[in-house]
């Protein structure tokens, strides 16, 4: 799963992204208000695209810390507007006229003397009319007649006040990614100073023994379902070897580092504990027989002479029977999903999702890579007919 990366095109592309949908939503409120009684509290709580407005709400509830009553979020809003219109003006107090500040006020019932009026008068009671007229030097009558570009005088100061709002939720949407962006990047400096590079070269270094054993282990059931028993007896020694190697760097980490798998997301270091355990619980394998392997290794640290040393050694020759009977007990059809039952898929399973969620959290942190991980070019077991050495034989000889 990429997480996004914040650019500095991010307030354009959000603007941009935001600006069809949700600027018709934000002008139809406004004119809506404007059309009946202005931005009273009541009217505001009806117009659910203006009370669920990013910015409105963490300013209503401090930044998510409190739940605040409808009418608390109403008068944010109300603020917000008055904002906007003031915001139509470099001096939006200035008694002269023409002032579209003075007049988006009056359009929002929010000018001292519009208050709770409606926008057209009735008989005996003016409306707001007059008013924005007068600030915008027009004639009432021609408020609402559409000029060169299609829009009349009213209906582009409504549009102008959704303008501000819509750019202040971008503002808002941007800084939110920033914040999120920058809580993902855990720095040295957090308390735990975590030298990312040194884990994960660590953690690596098991990656890919557990690589070797997932693929020798494909490979291994490929060649049987194709009836390659040199095949099969290569690749049953050879994901032994890399089995002892991952038992032997996992004890190494576990007594150097106490075995801790420190990750930047706590689900992602729990896979991946369980998977090392899960690996190894499938297999036939006792806690002595894993303690031989690794002593074989050590003495035998070299594939080949590893490989010739399971002819040659008692011990050895006893692990690779069992190994080669564990794989052999595999009865999956590899035209379909492997069976769950399957012991030895279970091991390849838990190795692969060792081997994802560890790619998933170097990328993670890796924030020089700016596209997604591609995907390997190589399948092991479509490799597997061109891969039969005669190791074995000619060494075993
Ligand atoms: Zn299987």
């Amino acid at each position: 799963m990429p997480w996004p990366r914040y650019s500095i095109d991010a307030a354009t592309t959000i603007s941009t992204a935001m600006s069809k949908q949700l600027q018709a939503a934000l002008t139809d409120a406004i004119q809506a208000l404007a059309e009946a009684q202005g931005a009273t509290v009541a009217a505001i709580s009806a117009q659910a695209d203006l009370m669920g407005l990013g910015c409105v709400v963490a300013e209503a509830s401090d930044h998510g810390r409190t739940t605040p009553p409808l009418d608390v979020v109403a008068g944010v809003v109300a603020l917000f507007l008055e904002e906007a219109a003031d915001s139509l003006e470099e001096n939006p107090h200035a008694g002269t006229e023409p002032n579209r500040a003075a007049a988006a006020r009056a359009a929002l019932g929010l000018e001292p003397g519009t208050q709770g009026k409606p926008l057209r008068g009735r008989r005996g009671q003016p409306g707001r009319i007059g008013t924005i007229a007068r600030w915008l030097i027009y004639e009432p009558a021609s408020l609402f007649k559409p000029r060169q570009d299609g829009r009349s005088p009213f209906d582009a100061l409504i549009e102008d006040i959704a303008e501000h709002l819509l750019r202040r939720e971008a503002a808002f949407r941007v800084g939110e990614q920033r914040l999120a962006q920058r809580a993902r990047r855990p720095p040295l400096e957090t308390a735990m100073r975590v030298d990312w590079l040194a884990r994960f070269e660590r953690h690596y270094c098991i990656w890919s023994y557990v690589a070797g054993v997932r693929n020798d282990l494909g490979m291994a059931v490929a060649s049987l379902r194709d009836d390659a028993p040199d095949d099969t007896d290569h690749f049953v020694r050879k994901s032994l070897y890399y089995h002892a190697l991952f038992l032997t760097e996992l004890e190494r980490f576990t007594r150097e580092r106490g075995g801790l798998w420190v990750l930047p997301n706590p689900t992602a270091e729990q896979t991946v504990a369980d998977a090392v355990w899960m690996i190894r619980k499938p297999t036939p394998l006792t806690e002595i027989d894993e303690s031989i392997l690794r002593l074989a290794v050590i003495g035998w640290d070299e594939i080949a002479t590893f490989v010739q040393a399971t002819h040659t050694d008692t011990a050895l020759r006893r692990l690779v029977d069992m190994w080669h009977e564990w794989i052999v007990s595999c009865a999956c059809d590899p035209t379909q999903q492997p069976q769950p039952e399957c012991r030895v898929h279970q091991c390849v399973g838990w190795a692969q999702s060792f081997m994802t969620t560890l790619d998933e959290q170097w990328d993670l942190l890796a924030d020089w890579y700016d596209v997604p991980r591609p995907q390997s070019a190589v399948v092991p077991t479509q490799l597997a007919p061109h891969m039969a050495p005669p190791l074995t034989k000619d060494l075993s000889r």
